[in-house]
Parts: C-alpha cells; structure tokens; sequence
C-alpha cells in the first residue's frame, strides 16, 4: 500500500506548540485526559484514514511516545 503526497500532510508524530487562542475551550490528551494549555506542547497520533483523509488523535507528547504500550 503506497500514499502519495504525504509530503505535506501535518500528521507526523512531534511537538506542536499551543498557540494562545487556538483552543478556546481547552484541549485535553484523548489518551490520558491531561488538560493542555497555552504554551504546552501536543502531538498527534495518525489512527487510521477516513476515506481519503487522516484521522488524527491529539494527545500529550508522552502519550504519543509510549503509543500502545498502556493497555487497560
Ligand atoms: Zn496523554
């Protein structure tokens, strides 16, 4: 299975920055449901494709490093 132009696709694992204002109502890890900030850093885990899109989890960065490991 091959995907083309993945290139420009901002859904790589990695720190993202919070920017003050970009989630007025707070962001919580769908991991861990640690509560997020301005300031703090997210990242974002690839789950799967709908139809041609990637659907994206946001999560803490330790969450995105740890993956699957945790279970339960
Ligand atoms: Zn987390």
């Amino acid at each position: 299975m091959t995907y083309g132009g993945m290139d420009e696709m901002d859904n790589r694992p990695g720190a993202h920055p919070i920017e003050p204002g970009e989630f007025p109502h707070g962001l919580r890890c769908m991991d861990c449901d640690e509560p997020l900030g301005d300031g703090d850093t997210y990242s974002k885990r690839l789950v799967g494709f709908m139809l041609d899109d990637p659907v994206v989890e946001l999560v803490c960065v330790p969450c995105a490093m740890c993956g699957d490991e945790q279970t339960g």
